[in-house]
């Protein structure tokens, strides 16, 4: 459903993608490691547009989302990301943050966006919180909103950047289950995270990017349990 060629990213003369190959099922969850600066974010943000890719393809079920005149707001639709910070408006109920892009990019009447934005809320959980505002909110649950924001909008794919990151170690846990449940409902994910016990309960290839290349990817089994290059190895161990 994500097919990504030969994809090469440079910032002036800083090359931090190096030709990525990386092809997600419908249903896969990709999990991505390395180490800081090897280009997992800049990764993420070439799949929907947010960086400009310098060459190669990313088709989105087979439309490449790469080509000029390509309609960014359908592919922001159709691959939806959440951040490390969520980025929710404050003076705005939690509905009302769900549903903007709802109402404002695809013009849907505020009862068809708040059917939809109750509908994502209660996936993760915080339908009861739909008249809240932000502030009123844990980390934890703004986070499961910035999801909620994202299923809204009817994704095919979300990417994950460290979605958990930002919050305290005792609300990593209720973001993570929303994950999985995600998962389990056949949504395709590209998660870019540290927990790497949710990869090994969850993820069904994990990818692991060194100076803007992947240089290993495999079963959780494989990456963790038995890396065959040295980088992978010594990440790992960095890790644990
Ligand atoms: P981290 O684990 O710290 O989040 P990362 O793997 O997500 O790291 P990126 O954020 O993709 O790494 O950054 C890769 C490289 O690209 C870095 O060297 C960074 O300085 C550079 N870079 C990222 N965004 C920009 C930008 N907008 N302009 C110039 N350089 C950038
Ligand atoms: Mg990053």
């Amino acid at each position: 459903i994500l097919k990504i060629t030969s994809l090469h990213k440079s910032f002036g003369a800083n090359e931090v993608l190096k030709g990525i190959d990386l092809n997600v099922t419908k249903g896969q969850l990709v999990f991505m490691i390395g180490p800081s600066g090897s280009g997992k974010s800049t990764l993420l943000r070439c799949c929907n547009r947010l960086e400009e890719p310098s060459s190669g393809s990313i088709l989105v079920d087979q439309e490449d989302i790469t080509a000029a005149g390509a309609d960014l707001n359908r592919i922001r639709q159709n691959i939806g990301m959440v951040f490390q910070h969520f980025n929710l408006y404050r003076h705005m109920s939690v509905l009302d943050n769900v549903t903007l892009a709802l109402r404002k990019v695809q013009k849907l009447s505020k009862e068809e966006a708040n059917t939809r934005g109750l509908d994502a809320l209660k996936r993760v959980g915080l339908l009861e919180k739909a008249s809240a505002f932000p502030d009123q909110l844990s980390g934890g649950q703004q986070q499961r909103v910035g999801i909620a924001r994202s299923l809204a909008l009817r994704p095919k794919v979300v990417l994950f950047d460290e979605p958990t990151s930002a919050l305290d170690p005792e609300l990593v846990g209720d973001v993570l289950k929303v994950m999985r449940e995600l998962k389990d409902d056949g949504m395709t994910m590209v998660v870019v995270s540290h927990e790497m016990g949710f990869a090994r309960a969850a993820a069904d290839h994990v990818v692991f990017m060194d100076a803007g290349k992947i240089v290993e990817q495999g079963t959780p089994q494989q990456i963790f349990g038995a890396p065959t290059h040295a980088r992978t190895q010594s990440f790992l161990a960095r890790m644990s």
